[in-house]
């Protein structure tokens, strides 16, 4: 009984991508600064421009773009 089992699933190899990537920057509307955050920004989030200091709140919108509002 001549078996050939050949098998190659390429487990492991899946690439992470599509929906749900998480924004850690962001770049200040006012400064244009490029400001990383710690934690991931989404709707409703507020941040600091490190560099100019004004602070906004951010909303997603469904493309994945980010919008400030002056706080
Ligand atoms: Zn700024």
């Amino acid at each position: 009984m001549d078996n050939f089992d050949m098998d190659d699933e390429d487990k492991g190899s899946k690439k992470g991508k599509g929906g749900g990537k998480a924004i850690k920057e962001f770049d200040c509307p006012g400064c244009e600064a490029n400001n990383p955050t710690d934690d991931p920004i989404v709707d409703g989030s507020e941040v600091r421009c490190n560099y100019c200091g004004n602070e906004y709140q951010v909303k997603v919108n469904e493309n994945g773009r980010l919008k400030f509002k002056e706080v």
